[in-house]
């Protein structure tokens, strides 16, 4: 048996400061819960660009698909904002998603005790959230064709894009959803515009058709995605999974995100289509992106990054027992008091550094065991 194999992209800014701190963890992992991982490393973004003249080289992306995951940390950064668009550090991000055929995208959105306060909701609506919205990432109206700013023929222009769905691009992330919901309290609930897209109405109808004819099981619910922006402000515990379509995701995610605090806390998986060895194509990445406001001064919280490992043990490597561990010294360093500044709010004690805080998890995993 071979380790199963992790490529670790560290990119720009916060990122190699974050995936320092996740290499500790990994490492805590292969030394006491006998997981050893094959690890390599490589370059994505404004790093590669610097040694290869490109965002992600070829070699690059052949080791991101030969491999059981990929974890990212973040990319970008203002020393490349005025490159060519074709050779932009978010280019290398987006050539991964689409050639690892990446179709989901899972975002949970979790309030650790310690947090509820830092929402800008209140206590009881947030207190012991667990969400998990999954979009899908490669179809819908930032695909779909045509597509572009063209002359109107009555001296304007008109800008155009095209929102296109198939039934097996609407078919396979419902599966990914219903799959999930499974391993969660067993409720989807789909979101979309059938009121006024045709799209919307076949998102509504090929979701229920997968339901009813392979998940009996689970119990599924429709929402107008307006509603559901509205319904996730007001009362965001009343869901578990919810599916959406990639516009929707975009937003509804985000807001999903924000109800849980800092930017620094938020995980994310986005998983294709099963390898010969039964894993899904993955690439785990935090949220967050390179924050190059605060890159190289320790400030950076690792947690979203250690979080998106955490999702690699569950989603990957169908280890949920080691992601629930890893889970609880976060939880439990949290309810310590630790804190890096992003999570400091109105109080009074020290912020601990990005490194103090990756030991502070490891020792708390140390503890646990
Ligand atoms: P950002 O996420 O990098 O930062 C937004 C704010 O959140 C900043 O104030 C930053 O300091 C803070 N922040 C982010 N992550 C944090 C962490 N782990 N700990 C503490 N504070 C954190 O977004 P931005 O400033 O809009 O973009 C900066 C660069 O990152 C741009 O080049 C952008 O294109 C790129 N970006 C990359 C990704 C990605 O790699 N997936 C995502 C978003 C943005």
């Amino acid at each position: 048996m071979t380790n199963p194999s992790i490529l670790i992209l560290p990119g720009d800014g916060i990122g190699p400061e974050v995936m320092t701190e996740v290499r500790k963890v990994i490492d805590w992992f292969g030394a006491n819960r006998g997981m050893a991982f094959d690890v390599s490393e490589d370059l994505v973004g404004g790093a590669a660009y610097d040694a290869h003249g490109t965002p992600l080289a070829d070699e690059t992306m052949a080791r991101a698909q030969s491999v059981d995951a990929v974890l990212l940390g973040a990319v970008g950064g203002p020393k490349y904002d005025e490159l060519d668009f074709a050779v932009k550090p978010e280019r290398g991000l987006l050539r991964l998603r689409k050639e690892m055929d990446l179709f989901a995208n899972l975002r949970p959105a979790v309030c650790f005790d310690a947090l509820a306060d830092f929402s800008s909701l209140k206590h009881d609506v947030i207190a012991g959230l667990d969400i998990m919205i999954v979009r899908e990432l490669t179809s819908g109206v930032y695909f779909g064709e045509p597509r572009g700013i063209q002359d109107d023929n009555e001296g304007g222009r008109v800008g155009i894009n095209t929102q296109r769905y198939t039934t097996s691009e609407i078919r396979r992330v419902a599966r990914s959803a219903f799959d999930l919901a499974r391993k969660r309290a067993g409720r989807v609930c789909s979101m979309e515009k059938a009121n006024v897209m045709e799209s919307g109405v076949l998102w509504r109808e090929e979701v229920q058709w997968v339901r009813d004819n392979e998940y009996p099981d689970v119990e599924l619910s429709h929402m107008y995605a307006d509603a559901g922006a509205m319904q996730l402000v007001r009362w965001p515990k009343q869901f578990d999974v919810i599916v959406t379509d990639n516009l929707f995701g975009d937003l509804l995610s985000d807001v999903a995100a924000m109800l849980t605090g800092s930017l620094g806390m938020l995980p994310s998986a986005s998983l294709g289509a099963p390898m010969a060895n039964g894993r899904p194509k993955a690439l785990y990445e935090p949220v967050h992106g390179s924050a190059p406001d605060i890159a190289g001064q320790g400030k950076a919280n690792p947690i979203a990054c250690i979080m998106s490992f955490a999702m690699a043990l569950r989603y990957s490597f169908d280890r949920g027992a080691e992601a629930d561990r890893l889970e609880a010294a976060v939880e439990k360093v949290l309810a310590d008091g630790l804190r890096t500044p992003d999570l400091m709010g109105q109080q009074d004690l020290a912020p601990v550094s990005t490194a103090e805080m990756g030991d502070a998890i490891t020792a708390a995993l140390d503890a646990g065991i």
